[in-house]
């Protein structure tokens, strides 16, 4: 199973988390939201071989924290991931927008400058600035859309551009969220559960709660579970070769 996208420094117990994760043999991508959590939670993920670390500045937190966008030189020397970053145009971050857009670009320009990153990315409300974004920096890496809500066009574009998508149970609940899933090529898509943030009936998403994602998918692309599972799996080993210098996070 594969979570690309959750925050485990943000549940109540991560050691708990990470010790679960481990015992299950789960894959994960731990995004973080600011550059001060990467070292606290590198430590804390240190014997977890199925476990990688996001870089991540969340453009929800841009506006107070941008100047932390500093850190990502230093840091990125350290990970081949990057998450979660990205442009929030929803009404409580209008104000912060084109701080948002000058951060994320500058953090692209330093993945390019470190030969690319695997980048999990925010666009709620911003998908056709987070695109222009990623068109003006090529050489930044493979981006993956983490629940991605843009229009069916938007969605068009971004499969040109060569992104990938991270979808997780709450968005393969909603109709607008199967439609969009049923448009992204097979071999770009992988599961997350945006854990603790998302939740399902009222309580947050663990990292094994990908299993009904994957059950979502088994539907939509007529397979069993195991075949999902293996395509999903094959998904991740590409990812993680796509662009020069990542390692492979599922060995
Ligand atoms: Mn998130």
């Amino acid at each position: 199973m594969i979570d690309l996208h959750c925050h485990i420094d943000l549940y109540p117990d991560p050691a708990a988390v990470v010790r679960a994760v481990n015992d299950r043999g789960l894959y994960v991508l731990s995004v973080t939201t600011t550059p001060r959590a990467f070292p606290v939670m590198k430590r804390m993920i240190k014997e977890a071989p199925r476990i990688r670390l996001g870089l991540g500045l969340h453009p929800e937190l841009v506006a107070q924290r941008h100047s932390e966008v500093d850190l990502f030189p230093a840091l990125l020397a350290e990970t081949d991931y990057v998450g979660e970053v990205g442009i929030d145009g929803s009404p409580p971050h209008r104000g912060s927008l084109d701080l948002q857009e000058q951060t994320f670009r500058k953090i692209l320009m330093h993945c390019s400058d470190r030969g690319g990153r695997v980048l999990s990315i925010h666009s709620r409300g911003a998908a056709g600035k987070v695109l222009d974004c990623l068109e003006a920096y090529p050489n930044s890496g493979a981006a993956v859309l983490h629940w991605f809500s843009g229009s069916p066009k938007e969605l068009a574009r971004a499969v040109d551009l060569g992104a990938w998508f991270s979808v997780g149970p709450a968005m393969l609940r909603s109709d607008r969220g199967r439609n969009l899933v049923g448009r992204m090529p097979q071999q770009r898509v992988l599961t997350e559960t945006d854990g603790p943030f998302a939740q399902e009936g009222g309580r947050p998403l663990y990292p094994w709660d990908v299993t009904s994602a994957e059950a979502a998918l088994a539907e939509m692309w007529g397979f069993d579970a195991k075949s999902t599972r293996d395509v999903l799996k094959q998904n991740l080993a590409r990812l993680s070769t796509t662009h020069r210098g990542a390692k492979v996070l599922s060995e």
